[in-house]
């Protein structure tokens, strides 16, 4: 298996014709020394940027040259200073957005149904004009490709190609393409599996050109997202580099979202951030650094490596701040790396996704799903159908998930092996119903907001006999013979429809009308209610600790428990080379200070915390690493006396 260089710096350089002097300022030698003494070991640098122009001494398109490069040398030079000091240095190359491909061949441009081109019009300012790879474009990519790796040669480490995403297109050699295949182009849903197949054509025909000239180097393909979207051509990828700036439009929601799917890939992961306060090409600003600590760490605490992307500013020099920031993170990250690299995730339960594997993009229930049970500290993954489940304790299938009769029959034979499964509302039916050993009947129930009432095995911690109100349309679960009933809903007066209607929002409860809304069959537990989307859109607390007790119920004492705030967040590995568990503690606190993002500015200490184990092997010892400081263990208990920001625990077995 490949392995990814720990600690990244993905180093943006898209620059503009109309700035002089461009790299004048470069130094290689105060280039890379910043890198080493700022702890980095990769920098992904560029040859050709989303302005189109090239950064090295280019034979075959010396008109592409960045024509106010005063270094023509640029890239070679960055690669040399960087080896020098034994660092990675991959090489950046745009694929889908190329301003100056996209002014001058108009015919590469991808074409909407209505004959305009994709993305934003060339009035407004940004490069955001997508381009096909089913045109000419190709033959010039593959050439700029072949250039950089004939020109580099055993010095190339690897290619990271930008913006490679399945974007519906009907140019003239898309319709082309697909008038020969008999595809309707007038169809949108067959013109984005058609696009699908073409990037995955794309990419596997990409890494064997490359493969085929140097077999160990390194290649992605970044489209912002990885997700099942990625499952198809996963061959055409050395490892995964997950695109995720809390600031810059991913949120904090986001990461572990897809982080849990892709450790499931197996290939290597890095997670990718930025220095930036908002997103790229927030050339001067500084993310606070318990921020960039968080994000940096979380990766760690996933066994990942990290990458942060910063911006070369046009004159070549790297802003001392910046790597004064980054090096106190990555100091600290490379303290602990040994903790975490290489190890795997030990895991007790797994979420089917539906996420669209032609459209992509992480479905809500999803985004729900991970932070309601990182909340819980449940060890989990995400999974798509492809992936063997045996292995796991239980599995949840979320709203949306829709499942095939072989699906269906997989996880009969696992329930009864023992296997624990919850359904979430819809999630999966099999042909428009549950299967038959979830022991209930499917219908929809389109009407919002009905009453969940609390009792002493669902929602035990909550006020019993309290209605607790459930915002969204849901499920009609109706239980055939042998199915047990743990919790009902009370039904409102009305729905509030047209001119009935009470108050400012839904109609309060009639204290009748009830319906089961969970139901047990066996080692099956049905929520009728849309769980994970409610937590989505509005994290109450009922519904995370009804998905604690239906888990109690099912599968027994989890892994790790704990007395600490619903903000700790726990992540468990294994390192059985070394005979240890190491376990992933992380305090720190998102604020909505403003409109436009989360904020991160301190890390919050958590004092005498008690962690519950219920692991698979027997723990000898623990302790804090780096640090050295003994924990007490007392009948699988640890007791911790404080973590401030990301504490890790050696449990040796
Ligand atoms: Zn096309």
């Amino acid at each position: 298996m490949f392995t990814l260089s720990p600690r990244q710096v993905h180093l943006d350089f898209h620059t503009s014709e109309k700035i002089p002097g461009i790299a004048e300022d470069f130094d290689p030698e105060v280039f890379a020394k910043t890198f080493k003494e700022a702890f980095v070991s990769s920098v992904t640098v560029f040859a050709r940027c989303h302005h189109g122009w090239l950064y090295y001494p280019s034979e075959r398109f010396p008109e592409m040259i960045h024509p106010n490069l005063v270094n023509r040398n640029l890239l070679l030079e960055q690669i040399d200073a960087l080896h020098k000091y034994g660092i990675n240095a991959p090489v950046y190359i745009t694929v889908q957005w190329d301003y100056q491909a996209a002014k001058h061949h108009p015919e590469w441009l991808i074409r909407k149904k209505s004959g305009a081109h994709e993305g934003e019009p060339f009035s407004s300012p940004g490069f955001y004009q997508s381009l096909c790879v089913n045109t000419g474009y190709l033959e010039y990519l593959e050439r700029i490709t072949d250039e950089v790796m004939e020109m580099l040669g055993d010095k190339l480490d690897g290619l990271f190609f930008d913006i490679v995403g399945n974007r519906a297109c009907t140019c003239a050699a898309c319709r082309a393409e697909m008038e020969e295949k008999g595809i309707d182009y007038g169809d949108d849903a067959e013109v984005e599996k058609f696009a699908k197949f073409t990037m995955d054509r794309f990419k596997n025909r990409m890494s064997a050109r490359v493969k085929a000239k140097k077999p160990d180097c390194s290649i992605f393909y970044n489209a912002g997202h990885v997700g099942p979207i990625v499952h198809d051509s996963s061959d055409a990828f050395t490892h995964f580099e997950l695109e995720s700036l809390p600031s810059g439009g991913w949120g904090y929601l986001h990461f572990p979202a897809t982080a849990r799917y892709a450790r499931t890939l197996g290939k290597d992961c890095l997670g990718m951030t930025g220095k930036f306060h908002t997103s790229w090409g927030d050339f001067h600003s500084l993310k606070n650094q318990a921020a960039l600590e968080f994000e940096c760490f979380k990766m760690l605490s996933y066994g990942f490596a990290s990458s942060v992307g910063d911006q070369l500013e046009p004159c070549g020099r790297l802003n001392p701040a910046t790597y004064k920031l980054i090096g106190n993170v990555y100091r600290k990250f490379a303290e602990r790396e040994e903790w975490a690299r290489p190890s795997s995730p030990v895991t007790e339960a797994a979420v089917v996704t539906p996420e669209d594997e032609i459209k992509g993009g992480i479905p809500e229930c999803i985004r729900g799903a991970a932070q309601m049970l990182e909340e819980l500290a449940v060890q989990f993954d995400i999974i798509d159908t492809e992936y063997d489940f045996s292995g796991y304790k239980l599995i949840i299938l979320p709203e949306g998930l829709k499942i095939s009769e072989d699906y269906a029959a997989k996880l009969e034979a696992f329930a009864r092996n023992g296997g624990k499964i919850i359904s979430i509302s819809d999630g999966g039916l099999c042909n428009g119903n549950y299967p038959a050993f979830f022991g209930a009947d499917y219908s929809p129930h389109p009407e919002a907001c009905d009453f969940a009432v609390a009792n002493e095995l669902i929602g035990k911690e909550l006020w019993k006999g309290n209605e607790f109100v459930m915002q969204l349309s849901s499920a009609e679960i109706t239980p055939k013979a042998g199915a047990e009933i743990l919790m009902e809903a009370s039904s409102p007066y009305f729905y509030r429809h047209g001119t009935s209607f009470c108050s400012h929002k839904y109609t309060p409860s009639s204290k009748s009308g009830y319906r089961p809304c969970v139901l047990k069959n066996n080692n099956v537990i049905i929520f009728a209610h849309r769980l994970f989307c409610e937590y989505f859109v509005y994290a109450p607390k009922w519904c995370k600790l009804m998905m604690r007790d239906a888990i109690e119920i099912l599968v027994g004492k989890t892994m790790i428990k704990h007395n600490g705030p619903s903000t700790l967040q726990i992540s468990l590995l294994e390192q059985p080379e070394k005979n240890r568990y190491t376990l992933h503690i992380l305090t720190y606190i998102p604020v909505r200070k403003c409109s436009s993002f989360d904020i991160i500015e301190d890390s919050t200490p958590v004092y005498d915390l008690d962690i519950s184990l219920a692991l698979p092997k027997d723990i000898k010892s623990a302790r804090l690493v780096p640090e050295n400081i003994p924990v007490d263990i007392n009948n699988g208990v640890l007791h911790i006396d404080f973590v401030d920001g990301y504490g890790i625990v050696e449990l040796n077995y």
